[in-house]
Formats: structure tokens, C-alpha cells, sequence
């Protein structure tokens, strides 16, 4: 078996997959490693919604084009990702009232079919809702959400028909230059060689920037999600909610129950090790998203717990990944740190780290504003308004 490759990627997440398959397809001979298995970490776990709802142009494109992907996945891509268009709805306090109509003009302006409804409007979207504190919502309804696991395996299936090398429990120890370039990996299983590397490890990807000798500011984060079983006449599946106000969304999941997490800046401050950490879930955090879910959805007063689970965010200071050649000229380039929404922009960023890889001519999406360097300069990536923690 030849270890020598046009490409590596290391980190076999939705990143990594999604990106494979772009550049096999490209004609490249890529290697695909990770260090585990495919679908157990984030990507498997995520919550895998799917909405088109953010204020940067650049985001927002890309949560578009990928939204296209998700619905049209096996015949782009090949196999299923499980893509449920039970659309999404988000609800924000009355002081950003302004903000939220701006959103969705400037959305509405790049293409996305997303609206502003009244809260009557949304009642009849979802009849058991709190809505008394609301002044209006935004409704998008082609959006959704796929499921993660499927998806993972999918673009990695695919990558693999495509000509990817796939190596799983091929651990990446060491990234080896010469002369200023990036030649190849070292793992247990011995050399890879090759003159492109990515780093999309995801939230090991500081370490695997730290083989290089270069910092990248992504933290591994522990969040939790929760699931409830709607009661009798809540049978229905509902769309996806996203409830800045209580900074919580929740939304259909199979079997009758509603998964819940957070929408919470402090999530960045459960900063753990990401080979060592409690991947079952706090009562505590069961107890407030099921308070939270409640004040928003009394019916799911009468819901049974069935349990939830932790996993990680790979957060950066502003929240935005980091997608850029790691050391201008190596060869080397990094892709991670997405930090909680990644899942829904995978299918663009593939076309976006490909294009860089290959140095296109006529890229489809420009990476600047994810460049590592905007920490130092002190220019991160900001939202346009106040509740666009989620870009
Ligand atoms: C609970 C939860 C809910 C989420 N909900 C949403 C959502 O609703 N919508 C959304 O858009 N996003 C969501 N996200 C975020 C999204 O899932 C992530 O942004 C995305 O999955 C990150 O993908 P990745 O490929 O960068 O990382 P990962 O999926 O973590 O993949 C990185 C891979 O790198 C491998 N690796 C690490 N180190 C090495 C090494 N040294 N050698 C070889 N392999 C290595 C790891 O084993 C791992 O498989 C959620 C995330 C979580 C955890």
C-alpha cells in the first residue's frame, strides 16, 4: 500500500468527509485519517439543524448553497443525510426587534426564502406556544434539520467511491516539513507523505496546530443536549425553534421527542479535554432546558425526560472557525473551530478548502474573514446585530 498522497486530511468529521470528497473529485489522491471512527465526534452529535439564518454575506451564502446540498444529497453527493424540512422559526427580545427586520431584508436580498410573521402567524405554526412576549418571528420554511451521523458516513462513503483513502484509528502524532514545506505525517501506523496537509480535527485542532509549532486560539468545549418526550396530543413533529430570548432551541427529533440545547455564550467557559471528559449528561442542565423549553412550550410540561448527552464545541474567541493556510506557504492549512454551527455550512466549506487547496482561480467562497490572523489584528468576525451570536 503507497503512504504518498496529493493530499491528507486529518479529521474524518462532516470537515474533513465533505472536503475528501471535493477533492478526489477534483482528481487529487487524498488520505483521510482520524483517530477514531466515523460519527462519534461532533459532526455525529451535532444537532444538526439547518437554517439559513446569519448576518454576515459570506455565512449566509454558505448556509445557503449548503441547504441546497442537504436537499438534494444523493444526487450530489450519494447516499442519505436524513435532511427533514419541518422549517425554522426564531424569536428574538423586542430591543432587537429593528435588527431582526434588517436580518431578514438583507437575507431576503441574497435569495433565502426566509419572512417575518406575526406571532399569530407562528401559533398557527406551532399552536402550543408561549407567544404573549413576542412582537414578531422570522420563519424560514425550506430549512430543517438532517441527521448527523448519516450525513458524516454518507460524505465519507462517498469521499471513499470518489478514490479517498480512508484510515480510521490512524492517530496523526506529527506533521513533518522540509525546506519551509509540509511533507507528510507521522502516525503509528507509520509515514504519510504528501504535499498538502488540513487540519480539520475539529476540537483537537489547537493540538494538531501546535505539531506545526503555530497557536490556534480553539478551545474544546463541553455542551449538553436534552431530550423530552412530547405528550399525548404534542405527537406532531414541530419546526425547528430557536428562542434567543430564553437562549435555547429545541426541535423534532425521531420517536415523539424534542431535543433541546442551548444558545449560550457560556458554553465557551466548559473547556475540557477532549479525550477526557463526561459525555453523559448533568441533571442541572436537564432541569433548565426543561424549564426553558416549558416557559416557551407549557404543553411540554407534561413531557418525560428520556435522557441527553454532552459533546464538543471547538469555540475561537469570536466564535467563527479558522480556515486558512496555517503557515503562508507550507503547504499546511487549517480548517476548525467552528464553534457550535458548523454542521449546516460543511457542504460549502468543502468547496471553500478545496478552492484553497488548489489555489482555483475563480473561488466560490472567499476565506479572508476566517483567516487566523484577524485575532492578532484585533478585526474578528463580527454578527451585525446584537443577538447574532450564531454569525
Ligand atoms: C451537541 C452539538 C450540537 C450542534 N448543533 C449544531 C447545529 O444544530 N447546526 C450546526 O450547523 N452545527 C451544530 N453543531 C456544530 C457542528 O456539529 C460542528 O461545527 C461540526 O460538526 C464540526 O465538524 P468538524 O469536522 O470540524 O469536527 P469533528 O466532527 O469533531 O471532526 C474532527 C475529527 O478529527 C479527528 N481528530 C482529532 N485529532 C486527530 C488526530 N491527531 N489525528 C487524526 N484525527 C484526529 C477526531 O477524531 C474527529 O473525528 C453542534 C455541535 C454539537 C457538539
Amino acid at each position: 500500500m503507497s503512504h504518498t498522497f496529493d493530499v491528507i486530511i486529518i479529521g474524518a468529521g462532516i470537515m474533513g468527509s465533505a472536503t475528501a470528497f471535493e477533492l478526489s473529485k477534483r482528481g487529487l489522491k487524498v488520505a483521510l485519517l482520524d483517530k477514531t471512527t466515523l460519527g462519534v465526534t461532533s459532526s455525529g452529535k451535532s444537532s444538526a439543524i439547518i437554517r439559513q439564518h446569519y448576518s454576515n454575506e459570506l455565512t449566509a451564502r454558505m448556509a445557503l448553497h449548503s441547504l441546497r446540498v442537504f436537499q438534494n444529497f444523493s444526487e450530489q453527493v450519494g447516499g442519505e443525510c436524513g435532511f427533514t424540512p419541518t422549517g425554522f422559526a426564531a424569536v428574538v427580545d423586542a430591543k432587537d426587534q429593528a435588527g431582526l427586520e434588517a436580518n431578514v431584508a438583507f437575507q431576503q436580498s441574497l435569495g433565502i426564502k426566509t419572512e417575518l410573521i406575526s406571532p399569530e402567524a407562528l401559533r398557527e405554526l406551532m399552536p402550543a406556544l408561549e407567544t404573549d412576549d413576542l412582537v414578531s418571528a422570522v420563519y424560514e420554511p425550506e430549512s430543517g434539520y438532517a441527521d448527523p451521523y448519516l450525513t458524516v458516513t454518507s460524505y465519507a462513503n462517498a469521499a471513499r467511491q470518489a478514490g479517498t483513502q480512508l484510515f480510521l484509528d490512524t492517530a496523526v502524532t506529527g506533521i513533518r516539513f522540509s525546506g519551509g514545506k509540509v511533507v507528510g505525517v507521522d502516525t503509528p501506523n507509520g509515514q504519510f507523505d504528501a504535499p498538502l496537509v488540513l487540519n480539520s480535527s475539529g476540537a483537537w485542532g489547537a493540538q494538531v496546530a501546535q505539531m506545526a509549532g503555530v497557536d490556534a486560539p480553539i478551545n474544546s468545549c463541553r455542551v449538553q443536549v436534552a431530550f423530552f418526550r412530547r405528550p399525548a396530543g404534542q405527537e406532531a413533529a414541530h419546526p425547528v425553534f430557536a428562542d434567543f430570548i430564553r437562549a435555547t432551541y429545541f426541535r423534532s427529533e425521531t420517536g415523539g421527542l424534542t431535543l433541546v440545547g442551548l444558545i449560550d455564550p457560556g458554553e465557551a467557559k466548559a473547556i475540557v479535554d477532549p479525550d477526557h471528559y463526561f459525555e453523559g449528561v448533568d441533571d442541572a442542565f436537564v432541569m433548565d432546558a426543561g424549564e426553558r423549553l416549558i416557559s416557551r412550550y407549557p404543553a411540554m410540561e407534561q413531557s418525560q425526560v428520556t435522557g441527553g448527552y454532552a459533546a464538543l464545541y471547538a469555540i475561537t474567541p469570536d466564535w467563527h472557525p479558522i480556515v486558512d493556510e496555517l503557515i503562508p506557504g507550507s503547504g499546511l492549512f487549517i480548517c476548525a473551530g467552528f464553534s457550535g454551527h458548523g454542521f449546516k455550512l460543511g457542504p460549502a466549506v468543502s468547496v471553500m478548502v478545496a478552492d484553497m487547496m488548489t489555489n482555483a482561480s475563480a473561488p466560490s467562497f472567499d476565506p479572508h474573514l476566517f483567516r487566523l490572523s484577524r485575532f492578532a489584528e484585533d478585526d474578528p468576525v463580527r454578527g451585525r446585530y446584537e443577538y447574532s451570536i450564531v454569525g
